[in-house]
């Protein structure tokens, strides 16, 4: 199942990654065969109408090269004339109107970077549709001729464009969703994450005591942790090694916390474990184990063998008292620990 959820993910990436050009390739396509179904049926106009269109998405696609943002206006320019040409010569009962309504819809997808400018090119897709039907009920159809004999292909043709309108619109907005989801997840996940560490962050901690409902607030355990000379090690081996050592002292944390607490980035190299419903006591070994296993644990940057110790301070509240006293007072057990030699757990 997860494996099938990775592969449509990729699937979707390609998607989403040439979308562009894939847009420009459906247009081809829709344009090659409308052209030799109208050449067939002896229009010329038409046929010579699809073969500019076929012609111009060539262009884009195979000569020029270029599915920027800009490539999409023009399309959407030459969607919005192909479909208002189409429209006068045949009447509206062919829906070749439909391409100006859908696509005022997806341009706002494929132009993400024009910002408000979108909204003028959706207005001007429905205004073209507006004044090419009015036209049409004014003026009545230019071309008569054409229209009788396309007659026969009346229901089929308007089906088609229906479908590909249809079918393109969807697309947009399942994308344009898509886009948007993995977007506001990134963004939660930075709002509470420490972006190097992985860790929760300050701010998640905070939030996440100050919503404990009341009725549900009892004793919880905070341990302070401070990794000890952690300048030296910038200082001795690089940032980019501290930065390393960062990471790995925090997945030990992850792994003392566990699902049921909380390992959060405190600050610089200062860290938090949150454990809630229960006593320093039990707390105690639990911090030992961790600060022995850092001290055995020999991280390898570079070829170089860097070795780091922590000290931490344990102190605990009752969640209805002011958490930002329990952490100060974890802190102060850590500025003992600090004092007594540091690489020591301070209850
Ligand atoms: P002590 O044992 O008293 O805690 O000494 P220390 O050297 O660990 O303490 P100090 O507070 O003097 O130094 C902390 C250092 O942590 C200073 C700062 O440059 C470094 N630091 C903070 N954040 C980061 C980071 O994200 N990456 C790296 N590489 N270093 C960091
Ligand atoms: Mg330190
Ligand atoms: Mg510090």
């Amino acid at each position: 199942m997860e494996k099938i959820t990775i592969k449509l993910g990729r699937i979707m990436d390609w998607f989403i990654a040439n979308r562009n050009k894939l847009y420009l390739a459906v247009c081809l396509v829709i344009h090659v065969i409308y052209m030799g179904v109208f050449f067939t049926l002896d229009l010329l106009l038409l046929g010579y109408l699809n073969f500019v269109s076929s012609a111009f998405y060539f262009y884009f696609l195979f000569i020029k090269k270029d599915t920027s943002e800009k490539t999409m206006v023009m399309t959407y320019y030459e969607i919005l004339i192909f479909s208002a040409l189409s429209e006068l010569a045949l009447g509206p009962e062919y829906g070749f109107f439909l391409y100006m309504v859908g696509m005022s819809a997806t341009v706002f997808y494929l132009v993400p970077s024009y910002g408000n400018k979108r909204f003028i090119y959706q207005g001007m897709g429905i205004a073209l549709a507006l004044i090419t039907e009015g036209t049409i009920i004014i003026n009545g159809i230019s071309f008569p001729h054409m229209q009788q004999v396309v007659e026969p292909y009346r229901i089929p043709i308007y089906l088609v464009n229906l479908g590909i309108t249809a079918t393109i619109v969807l697309a947009a907005t399942f994308f344009y969703s898509k886009e948007t989801e993995s977007v506001w997840e990134t963004l939660r996940y930075n709002m509470n994450h420490d972006v190097l560490t992985g860790l929760y962050n300050r701010r998640f901690l905070e939030r996440h005591i100050e919503l404990i409902p009341e009725k549900e607030k009892s004793q919880y355990v905070v341990s302070m942790v401070d990794i000890d000379f952690f300048k030296k090690v910038n200082d001795t081996y690089g940032h980019e090694a501290g930065d390393e050592v960062l990471v790995r002292v925090s997945d030990c944390l992850k792994e003392t916390a566990g699902k049921e607490n909380l390992a959060v980035r405190w600050g610089g190299e200062e860290f938090i474990l949150y454990f809630p419903n229960t006593t320093p006591d039990l707390i105690y070994p639990v911090m030992e184990d961790l600060r022995k296993k850092i001290e055995n644990m020999v991280i390898v940057v570079k070829g170089k063998d860097i070795r780091v110790t922590i000290t931490s301070g344990i102190a605990t509240g009752l969640a209805d008292s002011n958490y930002e006293k329990v952490i100060g007072s974890a802190d102060e057990k850590l500025y003992l620990g600090k004092q007594r030699g540091r690489n020591r757990v301070v209850i």
